[in-house]
């Protein structure tokens, strides 16, 4: 089933994006098993996304050589365990986090490639509210240890699709604008198991899924 639904999806995004831009599928890992990893990387993911600290490093030595990519929440006091390790994080949500990566970075040596999240009403979430989302890049683009090379958002769980497509183009527009700006910006970062298809008509270039690839979480 892994591999079939792997199979699908990369031979759906060959098409690219509605711009016809190269879409990069990052398989979100959480939860999965090294053993489920591993079947999605031999079917041909190159990307994976974990959203746990934790999990990130338990499942470090038993999965396949591949891109590994951090989505969740960040706190500053575990940035140590993933400097040097992941090539994006997607989760920049804050500057206080900015700042501590930022000076880590610096200290090891290193240039953090990262994503500014964006938050597009969830309350609940993290990230720079979208009409400070530029402000915030023109910011934090000036840090020396970190490389910002685009935007993440999640769209709300709706049924209002105009709504969805309406956010997804702003989204679109932040990153066109921001890219206007700096030659560093390269992804937008957005589409889901529910969403992606959406998003992709509407100027994402890369996509997380889960249980589009693994099936319902537990
Ligand atoms: C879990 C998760 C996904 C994938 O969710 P699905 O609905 O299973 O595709 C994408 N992005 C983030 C940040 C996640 O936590």
């Amino acid at each position: 089933m892994i591999e079939q639904n792997v199979t699908a999806i990369l031979e759906r995004l060959k098409e690219g994006n509605a711009r016809k831009e190269p879409v990069t599928l990052v398989a979100a890992t959480k939860t999965r098993t090294p053993e489920e990893i591993n079947r999605a990387i031999r079917a041909g993911v190159k990307d994976i996304g974990e959203n746990r600290v934790q999990e990130f490093l338990e499942k470090s030595d038993s999965i396949l050589s591949c891109r590994r990519h951090f989505i969740g929440r960040l706190q500053t006091n575990k940035i140590k365990y993933l400097l040097g390790k992941t090539c994006l994080i997607h989760s920049l949500d804050r500057d206080p986090l900015a700042e501590a990566l930022d000076s880590l970075s610096l200290r090891a040596g290193l240039l953090t490639d990262v994503l500014l999240e964006v938050n597009l009403g969830e309350s609940s979430k993290g990230g720079y509210p979208l009409p400070e989302a530029f402000r915030a890049f023109c910011r934090l683009r000036e840090k020396k240890g970190l490389r910002i090379r685009g935007f993440m958002a999640m769209l709300p769980h709706s049924d209002d699709r105009p709504l969805l497509e309406d956010l997804a183009d702003r989204m679109r527009a932040l990153f066109d604008e921001a890219a206007g700006k700096s030659e560093d910006i390269a992804y937008l970062s957005m589409g889901m198991s529910s969403d992606w298809e959406l998003c992709l008509q509407h100027g994402a270039n890369m996509i997380r899924l889960g249980s589009a690839l693994f099936g319902e979480r537990a």
